[in-house]
């Protein structure tokens, strides 16, 4: 293989993405059409479960997000029903899937997008997806043992 190539296929590594399908679109039955979504996209469900989070989960969750002004409200959107956690899978699938998503926005999403279809605002926005490597490693080790996920 030239160095090249092996270049490209490193940067381009199967990767493994924390998705959620948030509690708006849970309640608006857009869990079909999201995996639907992903699937069509080409991306792989490597797991999936349905959860609901106590507020403290939720907290846990966005940790990171704590100091800005609406962590709180986050929270309280992200415990009062269920949402579906997936472990998403394909090359380069920490953006693809991202891509996918949209704009945290809807008003700025794009065209087709996760987020311009099925997000209510800025809040409510119906999905997530991790923001990087590291993330998506913390965020699948929140949801998921090792003993859930397919080995790679
Ligand atoms: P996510 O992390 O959920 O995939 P994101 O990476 O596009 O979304 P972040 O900046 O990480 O966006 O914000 C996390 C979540 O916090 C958003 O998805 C949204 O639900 C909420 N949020 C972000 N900005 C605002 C805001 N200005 N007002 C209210 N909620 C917000
Ligand atoms: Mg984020």
């Amino acid at each position: 293989m030239s160095l090249k190539s092996e270049e490209i296929n490193r940067a381009m590594a199967v990767e493994r993405t924390l998705g959620i399908i948030k509690p708006d679109a849970v309640e608006g039955q857009r869990i079909g059409a999201v995996v639907s979504a992903i699937e069509g996209s080409g991306l792989r469900i490597a797991a999936l479960k349905m959860v609901q989070l106590t507020r403290a989960q939720s907290e846990g969750f966005y940790y990171v997000h704590r100091d800005r002004p609406f962590f709180g409200s986050l929270v309280a959107f992200m415990s009062r029903g269920p949402i579906v956690v997936m472990v998403i899978e394909g090359d380069d699938a920490i953006a693809r899937y991202r891509t996918l998503m949209g704009a945290t926005d809807p008003a700025k999403a794009s065209e087709g997008t996760l987020r311009k279809r099925f997000a209510k605002n800025i809040e409510e926005n119906a999905v997530h997806g991790s923001d990087g490597p590291d993330t998506a490693r913390f965020e699948i080790g929140y949801f998921f043992a090792g003993s859930e996920l397919p080995q790679d």
